[in-house]
């Protein structure tokens, strides 16, 4: 996942918006039992998960870095994966999509004296990466598009939060989690297909800008126009308590109802309307495609090289998976799966439904008493008032806050240059801050 598109304080309000049940879609949905897979037992299949993500971490595929050996690597295994399980490729050379990018904008390397043969545009190597594409056999109807990232960061670089001597960088949640959910989810549907095509991507680049999917939905090898939704599975590994943020709920009328019909397990669904976020499904959003993206949330390993196998949640893997699996399944269901745009993070911005904000992102997975705070932005009211990372908000003014539902009815009523009273704890100690609002 790339995080720097996201907008945490917006995303929240959107919590608040999650809609009811709709019964005619939840007899569609329980009429379906996805979690007798077939010919593999449950934990067969939680077995493979692991062996994929042991695979794609392993040091011979040196973190996914798109246009390195490690991406070459991890691309190769993710074919023959794919092949492995019948389906057919159908990218631009077989199932791979080579494309071709600039890392970064031209550097500033000239020297006066070197002569300007040496400056900018012409020391900038183009580099080569691949997408992998796969079909299920030929049925007639509209597309479904299952994805999942297989870049990473490599050794490091800019998107790295590692500090120190450069290390490989796993990245078992980010995200090899979910490439090895769509593998599982492409064996099931193979074994037990619906009646409409699915196009199984992964997608590299994303951790230098979505730039695989973007050069996807740009030369795509099935119409943009017959795709009817795209669910994209990046960081699906650390699934804690049965929650799951889903975003994207608002990019077509009906994701909400079909979402809960279908989580028959009792997962906690943290939704978020938005069609863009940090990753993949952005760019079909932008295309006017219906999108939901699953994530099970940040983490202290997000970005380092201690994104590690062993941490992740397999049993949650598999909670992700029967969901997902349910919901191709309900789709089939559906004849018209029409798109919705969401109000997008930039006019958020110019009209915010709130005077003030705090300038923290909240830890919107917590689920105790209080709103936790994961990340604190420099020069906003919060870090003026010293408020820091991993504090919890109990009380704002008089008002006892619960959780971000409190939390956000307090932030509806504040207007700039007030400043308020705010009782925090901070390691297990309680203390007072005093927060000015801008
Ligand atoms: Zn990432």
């Amino acid at each position: 996942m790339a995080f720097r598109l996201i907008d945490f304080d917006i995303r929240i309000s959107n919590v608040l918006l999650w809609g009811a049940v709709s019964s005619g879609l939840l007899s569609a949905c329980q009429s379906t039992d996805s979690d007798a897979r077939p010919n593999k037992s449950l934990l067969e299949v939680e077995a493979l998960l692991r062996e994929r993500v042991v695979r794609l971490t392993s040091q011979e595929m040196e973190g996914r870095e798109t246009g390195t050996p490690g991406e070459w690597a991890a691309a190769t295994f993710i074919d023959s994966s794919f092949q492995a399980l019948g389906l057919l490729p159908k990218g631009d050379s077989l199932a791979y999509q080579p494309f071709s990018f600039k890392p970064h904008p031209p550097m500033q390397v000239h020297e006066p004296e070197e002569g300007i043969a040496q400056m900018g545009m012409a020391l900038v190597q183009e580099t080569r990466g691949y997408n992998l594409l796969y079909a299920t056999p030929a049925v007639s109807g509209k597309w479904g598009v299952i994805a999942a990232h297989y870049d990473h960061l490599g050794m490091g670089g800019d998107a790295s939060l590692h500090r120190g001597e450069p290390a490989p960088h796993p990245g078992a949640d980010d995200n090899a989690s979910g490439v090895a959910v769509i593998l599982a989810l492409a064996e099931g549907l193979m074994v037990e297909p619906v009646g409409h095509p699915l196009l199984f991507a992964a997608f590299s680049g994303e951790e230098k800008g979505l730039i695989g999917s973007n050069y996807f939905c740009e030369n795509p090898t099935v119409r943009l126009d017959s795709i009817r939704y795209m669910i994209n599975l990046d960081m699906v590994g650390r699934m804690h308590g049965d929650s799951l943020a889903v975003y994207g709920t608002g990019t077509s009328p009906r994701w909400q109802a079909l979402l809960d019909s279908c989580n028959t397990e009792g997962l906690i669904l943290v939704p978020s309307t938005d069609g863009v976020g940090p990753s993949d499904h952005t760019s079909f959003y932008l295309e006017n495609i219906p999108v939901l993206h699953f994530f099970t949330g940040q983490h202290a390993d997000y970005h380092k090289p201690t994104d590690t196998e062993e941490k992740l949640n397999y049993a949650g893997m598999m909670k992700v998976h029967a969901l997902v699996d349910r919901l191709v399944r309900a789709l089939e269901q559906e004849k018209e799966w029409p798109f919705v745009a969401t109000q997008d993070t930039t006019q958020k911005k110019k009209s915010p439904s709130f005077k003030v904000t705090l300038g923290v992102i909240p830890d919107y997975m917590y689920g105790e008493t209080g709103v936790k705070i994961d990340g604190v932005t420099a020069g906003r009211p919060a870090a003026k008032a010293g408020i820091q990372r991993g504090d919890i908000i109990l009380k704002m003014g008089d008002t006892a806050i619960k959780d971000l539902y409190d939390y956000m009815e307090i932030l509806g009523i504040l207007e700039p240059g007030m400043t308020t009273e705010m009782e925090i704890e901070r390691n297990g100690t309680t203390m007072v801050v005093k927060v000015t609002w801008d």
